[in-house]
């Protein structure tokens, strides 16, 4: 299957002619969330941009197989058992089991994801569900002589590693500057250099989340997990491997030195990467503090926010960057984002209302070839958009008689509004729930009328009074009848 795609590869820094393995069929695999808190706006929009990935792949007929993680252990600051990790540190707070907390915001992301109109992905691993095959990659890992132990903790060493291998192949970052600039982590005195990472964790009894490993009790270094199940459902070597920026100098890193001490061979063809979403600036993180909930800006209860902007404006705000630049938040940006997703919104309502001429004065044809150019082009989405409200100024211009369109021009644009707002950017149609209550009052307030005008004054003091009694009140006046809450 030949296609005429494009994606930038992280690993080459360049742009390739995307070549899958084994076309038609795709291995994607994208780094999840960690759970032990919400996931922010800056998570989100990694999530988005793989969505768009993922729904263009399948768009141009590959058969994908899409694997995002849940991370559910660990997650220590440095490589010891010195304290809690964040998982059980949550639940000693809420004095519950550490597995409720990942089921709470396991929940919590999915919900989020179903909000955003992402597609669910094929498979969705945990971390402790695969404690078996962290250890199996390890034990192999210590076969290759790449790692050692020491007293229950196992390392892997970057320093034996590097001889042989370009241990910064991904970032390109030199290996002193490297040196020069690591912090000190918990666990520097045990091991060998200063670059080495934990690939298990020995654990104190206290410590609530550990499994029994041959090295003794303990749990898995943060990296082994994305490497045993990428491996385990894609293979050992599959297409694309993706995540947010940030993680390509460290856990990135990790994964391919694992991979390659395993298998001589780095696990992902193509490594993908997506920009942060910025607050002022500065990168949206949870350890800054400057994270905003989804919920927060679906309802407005936000210092930064004048008002509340429905899922779908949000989504539109991150598609209109395009995922490699960064995206910096803030309300005059989503207010501008709000009013073109209701401007393409309304077009496409229009789509079905169009009358078809002899003959177009109007190159829709033009518009869909620009579409693909701009999504074969490494998903440029917001050319995609540009080129969109092209489209409805079209729909517009031909709804009010200033412009023709032909049957068969008009089936082009059908199809390219069906296959690029809806299926690919993944766009929905909304309809508030304000709105959906609005429509219903004005329902009951035409019913009470017709029963006034019919003299039925005791239907209609019914309904007065029985919207009365939950808190609505409703005005009698000259204009007509008016209603508010109380
Ligand atoms: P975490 O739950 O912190 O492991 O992050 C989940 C995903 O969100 C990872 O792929 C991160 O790279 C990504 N991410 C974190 N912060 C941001 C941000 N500000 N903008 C975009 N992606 C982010
Ligand atoms: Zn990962």
């Amino acid at each position: 299957m030949k296609s005429n795609l494009v994606v930038y590869n992280t690993l080459t820094r360049k742009k390739e002619v995307f070549e899958p393995l084994n076309a038609p069929f795709v291995g994607l695999y994208v780094c999840g969330p960690t759970v032990y808190s919400d996931v922010h706006l800056g998570n989100c929009r990694t999530f988005v941009s793989f969505d768009l990935i993922y729904r263009y792949l399948l768009h141009l007929g590959f058969k994908v197989r899409y694997v995002r993680n849940i991370t559910d252990a660990g997650h220590l600051e440095g490589d010891r058992d010195e304290g809690d990790d964040k998982f059980s540190k949550k639940a000693r707070l809420e004095q519950i089991e550490p597995m409720e907390i990942v089921q709470r915001y396991t929940i919590g992301f999915r919900d989020v994801m179903q909000v955003f109109n992402t597609l669910p992905p094929s498979i969705e691993p945990t971390a402790t569900g695969h404690i078996a095959e962290q250890i199996e990659m390890i034990k192999v890992i210590l076969e290759k002589g790449f790692a050692y132990e020491v007293n229950g903790t196992v390392y892997f060493d970057v320093e034996k590693y590097s001889r042989d291998n370009n241990y910064t192949i991904l970032t390109n970052r030199n290996m002193d500057d490297l040196l020069a600039n690591t912090r000190e982590l918990g666990g520097q005195d045990e091991k060998k250099g200063r670059l080495d990472f934990a690939l298990w964790i020995n654990a104190k009894p206290e410590h609530i989340m550990r499994w029994p490993s041959p090295w003794g009790w303990g749990f898995p270094g943060w990296h082994i997990e994305c490497s045993a199940m990428s491996s385990k459902y894609l293979g050992d070597i599959f297409d694309i491997h993706g995540g947010g920026m940030d993680l390509a100098a460290t856990h990135h890193t990790n994964e391919i030195a694992q991979s390659q001490a395993c298998n001589h061979s780095s696990p992902a063809k193509y490594w993908m990467h997506t920009n942060m979403l910025t607050v002022n600036g500065a990168r949206m993180s949870k350890s800054a503090g400057n994270g905003f909930l989804p919920e927060e800006l679906f309802t407005g209860d936000h210092p930064l926010l004048t008002r509340g902007y429905s899922p779908m404006a949000v989504r539109f705000f991150m598609l209109q960057a395009h995922y490699r630049s960064t995206l910096d938040f803030s309300n005059d940006a989503l207010e501008a984002s709000d009013k073109g997703f209701r401007r393409l919104m309304n077009a496409c309502a229009l789509l079905d209302k169009l009358n078809v001429s002899e003959k177009s004065d109007v190159d829709i044809d033009s518009i869909k070839q620009r579409c693909y150019d701009a999504m074969n082009d490494d998903f440029n989405s917001p050319v995609v958009i540009a080129e969109l409200f092209e489209a409805s100024r079209i729909i517009n211009s031909v709804y009010d008689g200033k412009s023709a369109i032909s049957a068969q021009d008009l089936e082009v644009l059908k199809s390219l509004v069906n296959n690029f707002v809806f299926d690919v950017l993944g766009l929905k149609e909304e309809t508030s729930q304000t709105d959906d209550f609005s429509h219903l009052m004005d329902f009951i307030i035409k019913l009470r009328l017709e029963a006034k005008s019919n003299k039925d004054y005791a239907t209609s003091d019914k309904i007065r009074i029985g919207l009365q009694e939950i808190g609505i009140q409703i005005k009698d006046g000259k204009e007509g009848s008016t209603w508010s809450k109380a």
